[in-house]
């Protein structure tokens, strides 16, 4: 069977409390052969949402970080204990980390302190960082080009073309969820299309974002599936070699990664 990674779910969230194993099981059977438990959950004081399920499914890898919603809850006690954590053996990046100038959760300064910490704690690690950028483009690319030398995720890539030429510059992945199978997203798509065969990924972002023709459910594992047969009509390619690059990149940047 065709395998593909999902690159970014949370599926520590409560709204799996209730079936997460029957979901986990689809998201095998539709051939979702790994999935990233991104590892923010609440935020701090806990760091260990991914690493949890990491340790109970064999199919999860996981990050850890402070995402830009709870950067006002960190403290010098997080920095330190999200060190030690990126020595799990399945932790594979650090994130998501970025900044959020849409909800606004945390001040803008202080969102852009711990953004820079978190840069600063995955060079010494030397794992990739995981990126969540809304309404924050300019200084989300302005802090990584003066903070940041290596690789990483744009997960949900939202951006244009424009914005995907300075990621991709940057040295970063795109990861493409649901937002790129909807109808109007036309920005999106066009970055689709001009996205190197060697940079992309998919993701869901679980529970959110669910693609076509799931939009408006709540989103699962399985559905990426949907996400690379919308990359491959986009791209003029077949789902198979969508599934190929994807799972090559993400094996390359977060299993076999070197500053
Ligand atoms: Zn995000
Ligand atoms: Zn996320």
């Amino acid at each position: 069977m065709t395998v593909v990674i999902d690159s970014h779910c949370h599926l520590d969230s409560k709204e799996f409390d209730a079936d997460r194993d029957e979901v986990i099981d689809r998201a095998l059977a539709a051939g979702v052969k790994n999935m990233v438990a991104i590892g923010t959950g609440d935020g701090p004081p806990d760091l260990e949402a991914g690493i949890r399920l990491a340790e109970k499914y064999p199919a999860f890898y996981a990050t850890a970080g402070v995402h830009p919603h709870d950067a006002a809850k960190a403290s010098e006690e997080t920095f330190k204990r999200l060190a030690g954590l990126l020595k799990h053996e399945k932790v594979v990046a650090l994130g998501e980390i970025g900044l959020d100038y849409h909800y606004d959760f945390s001040p803008r300064e202080v969102q852009r302190a711990v953004f820079i910490e978190q840069m600063r704690i995955a060079a010494d690690a030397r794992k990739p960082i995981v990126i969540h950028t809304r309404e924050a483009w300019d200084d989300t690319l302005a802090l990584l080009r003066e903070h940041w030398r290596g690789g990483g995720i744009m997960h949900c890539f939202s951006g244009g073309p424009d914005e995907a030429r300075q990621a991709l510059e940057l040295g970063f992945h795109l990861s493409f969820g649901g937002i790129v199978t909807f109808p109007k997203a036309l920005n999106v798509q066009e970055a689709a299309r001009i996205a190197p065969a060697d940079r992309i990924l998919i993701e869901t972002d679980a529970p959110y974002l669910a693609p076509v023709p799931k939009r408006g459910k709540r989103n699962e594992p399985a559905y990426v599936i949907e996400t690379a047969k919308k990359l491959a009509e986009l791209r003029g390619e077949s789902f198979e070699s969508i599934a190929a690059a994807t799972t090559s990149n993400f094996r390359r940047l977060c299993l076999g990664y070197t500053l």
